[in-house]
């Protein structure tokens, strides 16, 4: 009589024990590592590189402004516990913040890159509140990495190596998708380089200043509406300043962007008499597609607005 009573608890307490653990980790395979990326450029990286044997839990919410990411306490503890978490560094507070505590590996992907240090437009430079904020959280370089393709397949060697160093026995698969994109990165950066040898606009006017690296990496120069972050607000004055800075450099297109109200640019190209065209600056999830194709879409964005043959 004894033993069967024990046997029945004992089998309850081990099912009691499986469901909680399960609904700590809902979305984890068995076997999977759970890594954290701060945005989608990160995302796309782990994701691509660590295929089934990751399981990547993304901070930034499709739609959501990333500049201005807050953390909820879950998500916080989702950084503290992750076995690695990716981001870059300087691009958003809150994640350096909540990296600082972490108990496991955290990469900043940044890290080792050729840097551009973060010019401040006059536009850019509101002496309010946020912007001293700004100054003193991102530091003095520019976060935009992964507007270049050959910065993307920098990072994806980071994330391959750190991948392969907490999951020794998945090592060949990472190195082996590491290498695949780092191909399909190859090909992009060829077709923007072929694609915009040709331009007759070397000046590139855009919402917020995202595109510093693409725009080094093919020869143009940038101009922001905004500055780094795109919550910089130009004034009247300064809007007037850029519709005659764009007659004044033969631009024909103003850029507007996927996750900002395009009012200001669409005030600045109508003031200016020029049209306006998108441009993803890829800090959250493309509407379709992925980077790959979203970057090639830029691409022809930008071959229009530049007059690019
Ligand atoms: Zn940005």
């Amino acid at each position: 009589m004894i033993r069967p009573l024990l046997a029945a608890s004992f089998t309850v307490a081990v099912v009691a024990g499986c469901s909680s653990a399960e609904s700590a980790t809902p979305s984890a395979a068995p076997d999977a590592t759970t890594v954290v990326a701060s945005h989608y450029p990160v995302q796309f990286l782990v994701d691509s590189i660590g295929g089934d044997a990751v399981d990547v839990e993304t901070l930034t919410a499709p739609g959501a402004e990333p500049h201005d990411l807050e953390l909820t306490p879950q998500q916080v503890a989702q950084v503290q516990d992750a076995a690695a978490v990716f981001y870059i560094g300087g691009f958003q507070p809150a994640v350096d913040d909540a990296v600082a505590e972490a108990s496991g590996t955290s990469v900043d992907l940044s890290e080792g890159l050729p840097l551009i240090e973060a010019e401040h437009s006059d536009e850019a430079e509101h002496s309010d509140e946020h912007a001293d904020e700004a100054d003193h959280e991102h530091g003095a370089t520019d976060p935009h990495v992964w507007l270049d393709p050959v910065l993307m397949g920098q990072m994806a060697t980071t994330v391959a190596d750190t991948l392969s160093t907490s999951d020794p026995d998945n090592a060949a698969t990472f190195e082996a998708n590491a290498k695949a994109l780092q191909e399909q990165l190859a090909g992009l950066d060829a077709d923007w380089s072929a694609g915009t040898a040709n331009c007759e606009i070397p000046t590139m006017v855009v919402s917020h200043e995202a595109f510093g690296y693409l725009a080094a990496q093919y020869g143009f120069e940038q101009k922001g509406i905004a500055g780094l972050s795109p919550e910089t607000e130009p004034s009247a004055q300064a809007i007037a300043d850029l519709a005659t800075f764009v007659q004044d450099n033969g631009v024909t297109t103003v850029y507007t962007e996927t996750l900002v109200d395009p009012a200001v640019a669409q005030t600045v190209a109508s003031e200016a008499g020029v049209t306006t065209a998108t441009l993803d600056p890829l800090e959250g999830p493309p509407a379709t597609g992925d980077y790959i194709s979203a970057m090639q879409e830029n691409l022809a964005a930008v071959q229009e607005g530049q007059g690019c043959s």
